[in-house]
């Protein structure tokens, strides 16, 4: 009898969370700490319509609803289940009915003192304090069980009684601790729910942002290419100031493009050809840069023939960045080596520097757009770099020191034509 009556109990602490969550699906948000105490209310209410009563105690599950009220609902729907159990339990009376009151307070009294602190710790934690706070909750009970029976001048016969008692913990504690985990889906659904919405939004803006910058290049060359015609025929200060207004249009061009291609790579020419070819080129092409700067660019390059399927003009753009920013990073007198070998048919490059390097923050901000530390930089290199490698199947990965270096390592996968179709 007492188990069958504890698990329709344990039945009824389920359903407001069941409840719960058909409600949140049918509504767009349903976040109402009233929603949540009404049916927990309802829940430890009829769990104290169906108790079983032994000992001159009822034995019933209403403190698993007004623990998960608190702990998941927050005060108010706690206060709620509070009001209902302490209500119902005066107008039930009976001998007991003092004893009832203080278990209900010293029960409430726990999750309503960690609420706060509850949210810092990870799902699995939550559950399991929830379920020692339902050990916490039989302990009171089995406390005042035991303070009734001494004022009485009865002796509670443990002995006897003892495979009820171990239901009824053993229920109480299955029930809380199901209960907690089917919350804490319905916790992790709701997150979820913001997450997809919130990176809907983001893809929109992302894509108006890309439109717009697509919509501003056109006029942007029509007013460059007149401005340089405008130039021809000036001299003096005019030609001076018509020299820095084409520099910084050409840099807003350059934005522009580097955006663009972050929101989507262009591969607009697909073509097979030997790695080292590429590599060579862009070193050659940095060496002047390099020289600029006053420092040593090196390379070590495997030539043996590993064939890539892809974009080169994208390929080269992203190893421009990348050494680039090399070289940025660098003090005069400095050194950045270029490495190519080959793994297990994998293309290992490896852009080695001497330069001022990063703390762990800054790697942690690398790539994100618009990060930069530069007077004139963009914040557009590094993302657009590791967004073309990433749709080449690439993977780009940093290792850095402050004051001593940075390695950026890059890994390509051989160009096969079912790789790589963008
Ligand atoms: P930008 O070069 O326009 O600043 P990037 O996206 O290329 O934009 O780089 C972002 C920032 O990352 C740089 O401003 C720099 O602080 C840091 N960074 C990138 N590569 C290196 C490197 N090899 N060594 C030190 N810092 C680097
Ligand atoms: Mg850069």
């Amino acid at each position: 009898m007492l188990a069958e009556k504890l698990l329709l109990n344990m039945l009824i602490t389920i359903s407001p969370v069941l409840i719960y969550s058909v409600l949140a699906d049918n509504k767009r948000k349903l976040d109402s700490p009233v929603v949540c105490g009404l049916l927990q209310s309802m829940a430890a209410l009829t769990c104290m319509i169906f108790s079983y009563a032994n000992y001159g105690f009822s034995w019933d599950l209403r403190y698993v609803s007004l623990i998960l009220a608190f702990l998941y609902a927050g005060p108010v729907a706690g206060g709620m289940v509070f009001t209902t159990i302490f209500t119902t339990r005066i107008i039930m009376g009976g001998e007991t009915v003092l004893f009832g009151l203080v278990n209900t307070v010293l029960i409430a009294v726990v999750p309503f003192l960690i609420l706060n602190r509850f949210w810092r710790f990870t799902p699995n934690k939550r559950v399991i304090l929830t379920a020692i706070i339902g050990a916490w909750s039989l302990l009171v009970c089995f406390l005042s069980l035991t303070a009734f029976h001494s004022v009485k001048g009865q002796s509670l016969t443990i002995n006897t009684n003892i495979p009820d008692l171990l239901i009824v913990g053993l229920i109480d504690t299955i029930a809380i601790a199901i209960a907690a985990k089917l919350n804490e889906g319905l916790v992790e659904k709701s997150r979820m729910k913001e997450k997809i919405q919130r990176a809907e939004k983001l893809n929109t803006l992302g894509e108006l942002a890309a439109s717009i910058a697509h919509e501003v290049r056109n006029p942007l060359t029509v007013v460059k290419g007149f401005l340089q015609l405008m130039q021809q025929d000036e001299k003096g200060k005019n030609y001076d100031y018509l020299s820095l207004v084409l520099s910084e249009l050409g840099r807003a061009e350059a934005i522009i493009n580097d955006y663009l291609n972050f929101a989507k790579p262009q591969f607009e020419k697909l073509e097979e050809f030997p790695l080292v070819h590429v590599l060579s080129e862009v070193k050659m092409l940095l060496e002047p840069f390099a020289v600029k700067q006053g420092v040593q660019l090196e390379s070590s390059l495997d030539t043996s023939n590993f064939q890539l399927l892809t974009d080169r003009n994208q390929l080269k753009q992203a190893l421009v960045n990348l050494i680039k920013n090399a070289i940025e990073a660098t003090p005069e007198g400095g050194k950045v080596t270029l490495t190519y070998k080959l793994k297990d048919n994998h293309a290992y490059i490896y852009i080695t520097d001497t330069g001022k390097g990063m703390d762990h923050d800054q790697l942690a901000r690398l790539g994100t757009l618009f990060y930069t530390t530069k007077d004139k930089g963009t914040g557009l290199g590094t993302s657009v770099s590791l967004r073309i490698i990433e749709t080449m199947k690439g993977k780009v990965s940093y290792e850095s020191k402050l004051g001593i270096g940075t390695e950026v390592t890059m890994i390509l996968p051989e160009g096969k034509k079912e790789i790589v179709n963008f």
